[in-house]
């Protein structure tokens, strides 16, 4: 069977679906093909007793691109900030008040004297320091030039890690870890109401509504070429879609693995260096210690953070908690143990009150990390694919903006810009 559109967009997370919305508001005729037997990708949010998990800890950073974006095309979304009471740093097994503020850095423990004067500094500097200049810095070259202490230093280092879901300070990019953490200090992260569901709903239906067909359960095979331009996709089955514009809103490797004849695809699929998390994720009746909020590990590249503390996730005394291991291939050792061991200490006697587990050993948290080596975010590819007329890309790992939703989104729109600015769009034969 042959269909004609626009537009086929492959992949249905977040980058897919608003790419979808853009290009059907600005009036192309899109299909949308999605593998899985629904749309949300990474983004997805598992319901389960009245509990709302996502797929590990999601923060929605205020004022930026997916903000923005999905403000602009209309997705309504609620949701809490985590505050900055209530939280702890995690050094050699021990809990110490989080320095976030004048009177919890004058009673935490996690420092001496000399040290607090410096993160005194660190925590006024950290909002204004030019990250432009640094995009072609790795983090560990920074942090060392920076700071004195070493104690500092893997406090900043345990900041980035919370930004950015990096533990790899030799690779990544100083200048683009600062930006992050610059954003998140500035504008704030929301935890949302309902969870992450609500934006791919919301991004679905917009899609919907501007006239997109959403095909789940539907794999693409392969980018059909036609005279060296995209021409359209074959499908899992044989079903093929012809169209004027491809758009590849999935992974590196999925991308080069849909169009072969592709040298920069393959090239961009060899580069990009995932980021992991091991992810421990738990629903319980009720918490056992309701004030504490976050657990940050200094020493160890650990996360616990009970996120219905400001967002509508559990049913009423109820509580949703994510705890995380960055790069788990990196840490070694046995990330559900320690997350099991992270959960006890942040939360005693959780397990009496249990009512779902779900450990996920090796989620991508972002398909690239932004290097150094590559200049930082304008290392990343752009939406077009060099030599492949009509080919596009969209996800985390394109673009010259944000990182892992932020890029997401900011590429999905580009990439519907550099569709509709296509001279030659027309009505595939
Ligand atoms: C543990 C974890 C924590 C995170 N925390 C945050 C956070 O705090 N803040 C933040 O901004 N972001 C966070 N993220 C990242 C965020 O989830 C992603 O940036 C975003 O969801 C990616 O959307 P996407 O559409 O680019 O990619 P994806 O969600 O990966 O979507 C790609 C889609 O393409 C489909 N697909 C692939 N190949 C094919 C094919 N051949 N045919 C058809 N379909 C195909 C896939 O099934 C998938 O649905 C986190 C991610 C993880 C895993």
């Amino acid at each position: 069977m042959r269909h004609t559109n626009d537009v086929v967009v492959i992949g249905g997370g977040l980058a897919g679906l608003a790419a979808a919305a853009y290009l059907g508001r600005a009036g192309r005729s899109v299909a949308l093909v999605e593998k899985a037997h629904a749309p949300g990708g990474r983004a997805a949010t598992q319901e389960s007793h009245g509990f709302s998990l996502n797929l590990g800890a999601h923060a929605l950073y205020r004022g930026g691109a997916a903000h923005r974006a999905l403000r602009e095309l209309g997705v309504r979304f609620s949701g809490g900030a985590p505050p900055g009471s209530g939280a702890f740093a995690l050094d050699r097994g021990v809990l110490h008040t989080m320095p976030y503020g004048a009177l919890s850095l004058l009673t935490t423990g996690l420092f001496g004297v000399a040290e607090k004067v410096e993160v005194s500094r660190v925590l006024g500097k950290l909002a204004s320091v030019d990250a432009a200049p640094l995009m072609a810095v790795p983090v560990s070259t920074w942090l060392q030039g920076a700071f004195r202490s070493p104690a500092v230093r893997r406090f900043v280092s345990m900041l980035i890690r919370l930004s950015t879901f990096c533990a790899d300070d030799a690779r990544q990019s100083a200048g683009a870890a600062l930006y992050q953490v610059q954003r998140g200090v500035r504008d704030g992260v929301l935890y949302l109401d309902g969870g992450w569901r609500t934006l791919v709903d919301g991004l679905r239906d917009a899609a919907v509504a501007a006239g997109a067909q959403i095909l789940t359960g539907a794999r693409a095979e392969q980018v059909e070429l036609q005279g060296g331009e995209a021409a359209g996709v074959t499908l899992a089955g044989g079903d093929r879609i012809r169209a004027g514009a491809v758009l590849i809103a999935a992974g590196p490797r999925a991308a080069a693995a849909l169009v072969p004849g592709s040298p920069a695809l393959a090239r961009y699929a060899e580069r990009a260096v995932p980021l992991r998390a091991a992810c421990l994720d738990v629903a319980l009746s009720r918490l056992p210690r309701p004030r504490l909020n976050l657990v940050l590990g200094m020493d160890r590249p650990l996360y616990l953070s009970v996120h219905s503390n400001v967002a509508r996730l559990a049913p009423e005394g109820g509580g949703v908690i994510h705890t995380m291991q960055y790069g788990p291939e990196r840490a070694g050792g046995d990330a559900e143990r320690a997350l099991e061991d992270l959960l006890e200490l942040g939360q005693p006697g959780y397990r009496d009150a249990l009512v779902e587990r779900r450990f996920l050993p090796s989620l991508v948290a972002s398909n690239a990390v932004v290097t150094a080596d590559g200049g930082g975010f304008a290392g990343r590819p752009g939406v077009r694919v060099p030599e492949l007329a009509g080919l596009f890309v969209a996800g985390d790992w394109v673009g010259p903006e944000g990182m892992l939703a932020d890029a997401s989104l900011a590429s999905a729109r580009a990439a519907a810009e550099a569709i509709l600015a296509r001279r030659a769009l027309e009505h595939a034969a």
